[in-house]
């Protein structure tokens, strides 16, 4: 289970992340002011910090930077004030991962949360790439995001499944087989119709083109191919 460690003064908005993240099945630790945060932080069975900026006795830039200048390299997201751009640089400059401005909603949080740690169990090869882009096709892995020349466009789950293994096997042609068994897996019954019919829905949202697609190539009596050149 992965332990989170929650650093915040304010005691309704520590109580109500503490029962948050109980409900999402992390185990939690808190620290109400900035000494004390300090030297949980530095536990090793810590895997995330959330830590909020303005802290009585010792301040969250601090904190961070600290732990960072000791070699503790364990994830900080940063609870930043709303208007202080400021807040956010210096935070990322102190070696935090991530940052929210408050009032944050806690789905925002906890998907931040999500991203960091798909982000570490993800293997190297893949954490490698976190970001695809071609022909005005940008694909944000560890958000779950798609932009079409700089527009967010939503996908469906099977879609984006589609597209990240594609992406991700780009050397080769896949053929609908594959793609049923590696997308969809056993537990759904789809038959190589389904995968046309997926295709045609995502090229119509990621290609200039739908009618001559350059991204999701056909190759003829195979399967596709996505081509990244
Ligand atoms: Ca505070």
């Amino acid at each position: 289970m992965k332990k989170i460690l929650i650093i915040e003064d304010e005691e309704l908005i520590r109580m109500a992340l503490e029962d948050d993240f109980r409900l999402e099945g992390y185990e939690v630790d808190i620290a109400g002011d900035g000494i004390k945060g300090y030297e949980k932080a530095k536990e090793p069975d810590i895997d995330l910090i959330i830590l909020d900026i303005m802290l009585p006795e010792m301040n969250g830039f601090d904190i961070c930077r600290n732990l960072r200048m000791n070699g503790i390299k364990t994830p900080v997201i940063m609870l930043t004030a709303k208007g202080q751009e400021i807040d956010r640089v210096l935070g990322l400059e102190m070696g935090a991962d991530d940052y929210v401005t408050k009032p944050f909603s806690p789905r925002e949080l906890q998907a931040r949360v999500r991203a960091i740690f798909r982000r570490m169990d993800s293997t190297p090869k893949d954490s490698e790439e976190d970001i695809f882009s071609s022909k005005g096709l940008k694909v944000d892995f560890l958000q779950y995001e798609c932009y079409k020349n700089e527009l967010l466009i939503k996908l469906t789950k099977y879609e984006f499944g589609l597209l990240k293994y594609l992406i991700k096997n780009r050397k080769r042609v896949i053929d609908r087989d594959e793609l049923l068994d590696k997308v969809w897996g056993d537990d759904v019954i789809v038959t190589p119709r389904t995968i046309d019919t997926h295709i045609a829905n995502l090229r119509k949202k990621i290609e200039d083109d739908p009618s001559d697609p350059k991204l999701i190539l056909n190759v003829r009596g195979v399967g596709y191919k996505i081509s990244s050149g």
